[in-house]
């Protein structure tokens, strides 16, 4: 394994018996690793970036310890030997409270023309704060058990490390849905200087401050009222923290309410466009442009149940990775190359058969490539958006 130095752009491009090394000078973004034999892309060219990815639900995994998250598991989508193979180098940790057993998820029922799954009902308090900090107790163990191979991100520079160092994973703390989040925003503060930076105010369902969208195909995301007072004041307590806000469960009023409100750039970090697949959960064209000229940015999810990807809704583990890159092309022609990121939703949802988990994300790098995008806009697509974007809101 050899990596580039620090401040230098290198890619390794790996033709089928020869390797060489093309290295651009300046900006540090995407360092890229060799060997490659293992990346997965049949034949031809295969390019590997260095990555940042919008959301996963990893720490779901780790609730009865972090071991099998370093020694690596066949299991799921994301763990550290499989996300250093694929170039992950950071991503955002969700947070997420599932409804306790006794109180199980509503199931979807069928419509006429596709499914709608009613909201669930909102937490219990306590429950939720009980479940959150046990959840983020997971978080931290995962770097105090790392050896070093693990990183509380809470600056750019943590996540240019990640980026830099081949031995470096990078988590970002998000909590999905603020359910363990008291109406004073005293846990706010105190998750804040424990490392959370970025925050749902809600997931699909109804909190104190808002209400998500429900899993509905076809539907409009305009389901439900916007933030409630106790939302907006979430939001502005994020802004004042540096704590970005992440819009992709929230329903569409309580977007515009955001976009009102929030000093930051707009950021969905899990949503594709509602366009192509017109499911709750994407984004309109007036919502994708709202974000475009905020500066902000789309994390394009991969998931198939419930299917965010493809026109006809329905569950479908044959998608193609051209069906992603469909999503990252509507997004770049209507707003712009700096708009777009990856925002998987590992191991939160399921995703198609040929992307497999997280060793799949080199094989999309590939299809922009064949598709005819330069290394410079892959680069963006993969970590310079989220740098730019999270160095606006952050603080340091
Ligand atoms: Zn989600």
């Amino acid at each position: 394994m050899s990596m580039m130095s620090s401040g230098k752009v290198g890619y390794l491009i790996a033709l089928e018996g020869i390797k060489f090394y093309i290295v651009i000078p300046a900006c540090s973004s995407i360092i890229i690793q060799y060997p490659l034999q293992s990346i997965g892309v049949e034949g031809g060219i295969r390019v590997k970036h260095k990555f940042i990815d919008g959301h996963n639900d990893t720490l779901m995994k780790c609730e009865k310890g972090v071991g099998s998250f370093f020694k690596g598991t066949n299991e799921g989508h994301i763990d550290w030997p499989r996300g250093k193979k694929a170039g992950f180098a950071a991503g955002f940790f969700a947070v997420f409270c599932p409804n306790p057993d006794s109180d199980p998820l509503p199931v979807a029922y069928s419509t006429k023309k596709g499914y709608e799954k009613p909201l669930p009902r909102p937490l219990d308090f306590s429950y939720a704060y009980r479940y959150t900090n046990k959840v983020m107790a997971r978080f931290f163990q995962l770097e105090k058990e790392s050896d070093g191979r693990f990183l509380v991100a809470k600056t750019i520079k943590d996540l240019e490390r990640s980026i830099q160092d081949d031995d470096v994973m990078a988590g970002i703390l998000h909590m999905e849905g603020a359910e363990g989040i008291d109406e004073n925003l005293d846990a706010l503060s105190v998750y804040y200087e424990a490392g959370l930076r970025s925050l749902g105010p809600v997931w699909s369902r109804a909190n104190t401050f808002g209400e998500g969208v429900p899993y509905r195909f076809p539907s409009s995301p305009d389901t439900g009222p916007g933030l409630t007072e106790n939302g907006k004041r979430l939001v502005k307590e994020c802004n004042k923290l540096g704590i970005m806000i992440d819009l992709s469960h929230l329903n569409e009023k309580g977007f515009w309410d955001v976009a009102e409100i929030s000093d930051h750039p707009l950021v969905a970090t899990h949503s594709n466009a509602h366009a192509i697949c017109p499911v709750t959960r994407n984004l309109t064209d007036k919502q994708i442009d709202a974000i475009g000229a905020s500066n902000g940015l789309i994390g394009v999810t991969y998931s198939i149940n419930p299917n965010m990807v493809t026109s006809d809704g329905k569950n479908n583990e044959a998608a193609k990775i051209t069906d992603i890159t469909e999503h990252i092309h509507y997004i770049v022609d209507r707003i712009g190359i700096d708009h777009v990121a990856l925002g998987s939703d590992f191991d939160g949802t399921r995703v198609p058969t040929m992307l497999k988990d997280v060793t799949g994300v080199p094989k999309l790098f590939h299809q922009l490539k064949k598709e005819g995008w330069s290394d410079e806009d892959i680069e963006k697509l993969a970590c310079k958006n989220w740098l730019r974007v999270l160095s606006e809101i952050w603080k340091d």
